[in-house]
């Protein structure tokens, strides 16, 4: 039986130097043992012996596949705008630009320059929160499930909170209503039924020991034919009138009508103020378009006890994150720019006849990539705002459909979104109708995909 060179012999190898030089030693050590293992395993199956230069190669082809990172960008042509599991929103310029300088410097995040006392780290986003939702006081904290859970905690932990049962809803992973309820330490009182709750089922619900009444955005799904919900400011009435406070969990949330932008309406932060919610929570990274963040707005006693309680410092932005979120919100002071500023809002409002076009222009390249096995056409098809915002209603899309151009079997198609996954930048799709769909509505021009495909 051959036998398999030394280690010592591969680590001798010129390329196995280069190697050592690169990714350090140890690395380099380790990779040669796993190429030399592979190696046996091959001997045993009765392959022949594998010279020190294949070990070498091998090697050095585990230790670059090592050092790809693990997060790392993609392409997402999934037709999701905000795709949780991709990111959600992307920053605006002058986002990433506040963040990059805040990342290699000391900066005044908790340090008042004027006096050179100690500052607030919800300083830098407050007035801003407070100018663009009308809100008496704001904070932000690590992302609305955060808001959420500190504001129950604060206001209502030890006590009852009074929720629709048409509104206990679960966001995916680990965020169900009722778990982050328990977590926060405060009772769930359930009133009304799935699909109808009034006025009197909250009023009937209010005892001493009632601490919150709550209304909680149906994000990700719609409730629809004979149905009755309490409004926003039905139920403020209601809670005013008990004195009790009412918490008003938006999801999504946004600063600005998006209808000006061609969107679905949505409710505003500023909306909720208006209706008289005590207490707003929402996010940060989906509509609006910036860091993953949360945020609680509302009346100035019960944002202090929420920024008061200790779980407050365990749920804070770092400086980073809090730079990008500065900027992101500056840029709502022109609301009108919006639409070109904001990469959420602009990737939304982007004309379907732009989209088409830029479809119309990578399709040969696409094509010419994907081979004579697979036709490659221009197809419409209907994008997602994502992340649970606004979830019945799509945005008209265009795209590219990927389909074999025999019969083949449904593996094919897997294989072919397999083989996009692959590319050095990974380009994310989804299979519909028997093809593989590149939806292109977050594919602002033809570089980073002809790129790619090169
Ligand atoms: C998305 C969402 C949350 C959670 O927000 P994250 O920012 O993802 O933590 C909470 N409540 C509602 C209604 C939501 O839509």
């Amino acid at each position: 039986m051959p036998r398999p060179p030394s280690v010592d012999a591969v680590l001798r190898d010129a390329a196995v130097q280069v190697a050592i030089a690169r990714f350090g030693r140890q690395a380099a050590t380790a990779a040669v043992r796993r190429a030399m293992e592979e190696v046996r395993e091959a001997l045993k199956d009765g392959g022949g012996v594998l010279p020190v230069g294949a070990i070498a190669a091998r090697a050095l082809a585990l230790l670059e596949r090592a050092q790809v990172p693990s997060l790392r960008p993609v392409l997402n042509l999934t037709g999701t705008v905000l795709h949780t599991n991709l990111g959600r929103a992307l920053l605006a310029e002058p986002a990433i630009a506040a963040a990059t300088a805040a990342m290699g410097a000391a900066a005044t995040l908790e340090y008042d320059v004027a006096t050179g006392g100690r500052g607030e780290r919800d300083d830098h986003v407050r007035g801003l929160l407070c100018e663009l939702t009308g809100a008496e006081d704001a904070l932000a904290v690590n992302n609305n499930a955060a808001a959420v859970l500190l504001a129950l905690a604060a206001l209502a932990g030890g006590r009852q909170s009074v929720v629709s049962r048409g509104e206990l809803i679960e966001i995916g992973g680990a965020f169900r209503m009722p778990a982050i309820m328990a977590a926060a330490g405060t009772e769930l009182v359930e009133v009304g039924t799935t699909n109808r709750t009034h006025a009197r089922d909250y009023q009937d619900a209010i005892g001493p020991r009632t601490a919150l009444l709550m209304k909680v955005h149906t994000s990700n799904y719609r409730i629809e034919g004979f149905t009755a919900e309490v409004s926003t400011r039905a139920l403020a009435g209601i809670g005013r009138a008990a004195g009790v406070p009412v918490l008003d969990d938006l999801g999504s949330g946004t600063l600005v009508d998006l209808t000006r932008f061609g969107l679905p309406a949505e409710r505003t932060a500023a909306d909720a103020v208006k209706d008289g919610a005590d207490i707003i929570t929402f996010s940060g990274d989906k509509l609006l378009g910036g860091p993953q963040a949360g945020f609680i707005i509302g009346r100035r006693d019960l944002v202090r006890a929420c920024a008061r309680h200790p779980m407050k410092r365990a749920l804070r932005l770092d400086k980073i994150r809090l730079a990008a979120l500065e900027a992101t919100l500056k840029l709502y002071r022109h609301p009108d720019r919006l639409g070109t500023t904001l990469p959420t809002l602009r990737l939304l409002s982007r004309p379907t006849d732009a989209i088409r076009a830029l479809a119309e222009a990578v399709q040969p390249a696409v094509a010419a990539w994907a081979g004579a096995d697979w036709i490659v056409e221009v197809v419409m098809c209907r994008s997602q705002i994502g992340s649970g915002a606004l979830p019945v209603e799509t945005l008209a899309s265009a795209g590219l459909a990927l389909r074999p151009a025999a019969k083949a079997p449904g593996s094919a198609l897997d294989a072919m979104a397999a083989r996009l996954r692959g590319l050095a930048v990974p380009v994310i799709g989804s299979i519909h109708d028997g093809a593989v769909r590149l939806d292109l509505r977050c594919l602002e021009a033809a570089e980073p995909l002809l790129a790619v495909l090169a």
